[in-house]
């Protein structure tokens, strides 16, 4: 018999503490989501565009508005769609306290960063306002870079890009707006400007929009030094479906 304890007191706690899905709530053998909910998600894959991370045709390698208008952020990947299915899960990690869902998240991500080609020195999550912090009482950003960091063993680096005020929910703007409203709104941190020049860094969001948010953070971070600026996030929302 060559059973580990450890085995035996993981079967233990499963049968006294069952593993459920995280959308659905149906049990699971381990852990995330059941069948059911893993066929619903619209996993992000080829072709996508090779700046932005947008699905599109496969006739084309970058899409219309990378070509129109370069982002200054180097490239930026999703794991899945933002979409009426998704978002039950994503708005339950930014603001229902559900901050389990970060190492599940982190685990995606990771799968999804081997797409960079280079190597990535430091992750930095997409900073939020003091005064949000305090209302959520967490960055739902910082988790995941967090979770992403113990996976990865990427030196995590949350000090460096702070943001100094409390832009209003970019949701309801339009792209305009959103970069109005973002303009001068994140700044680094002199003392930690060290572990951005020459650097390739990773940022990390929870959802990408029209990419304003990554490419304001990545403005300051090349402007500071750094090499490269690659974006990873949880989802992504495909505007054409709202
Ligand atoms: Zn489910
Ligand atoms: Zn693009």
């Amino acid at each position: 018999m060559n059973i580990k304890i450890s085995e035996i007191l993981e079967k233990i706690i499963n049968l006294c503490f069952p593993m459920t899905c995280i959308c659905c709530e149906s049990f699971v053998e381990s852990e995330g989501l059941c069948k059911d909910c893993w066929d619903k998600i619209h996993w992000l894959s080829e072709p996508i565009c090779e700046i932005c991370g947008k699905q599109i045709d496969a006739e084309v390698k970058i899409c219309s508005e990378c070509i129109r208008q370069k982002p200054i952020f180097d490239k930026a990947v999703s794991v899945f769609s933002y979409d009426a299915f998704s978002k039950h899960m994503i708005v339950n990690f930014k603001d229902n306290d559900c901050t389990y869902l970060a190492p599940l998240f982190a685990k995606w991500i990771e799968r999804i960063i081997k797409k960079f080609s280079y190597e990535i020195d430091v992750i930095i999550p997409v900073p939020i306002s003091f005064k949000r912090r305090l209302l959520r009482k967490y960055n739902q950003t910082e988790l995941l870079a967090y979770e992403l960091h113990k996976l990865s063993n990427i030196k995590y680096e949350p000090r460096s890009l702070k943001k100094n005020k409390d832009t209003l929910n970019q949701k309801k703007l339009s792209k305009k707006l959103r970069l109005k409203n973002l303009a001068k709104s994140f700044e680094i941190v002199p003392e930690y400007k060290s572990n951005i020049k020459d650097k390739v860094i990773l940022l990390i969001d929870d959802v990408i929009t029209t990419g304003a948010t990554v490419n304001e953070c990545a403005k300051q971070l090349k402007n500071a030094g750094a090499l490269k600026v690659y974006v990873a996030t949880i989802a992504r929302v495909d505007l054409h479906n709202f």
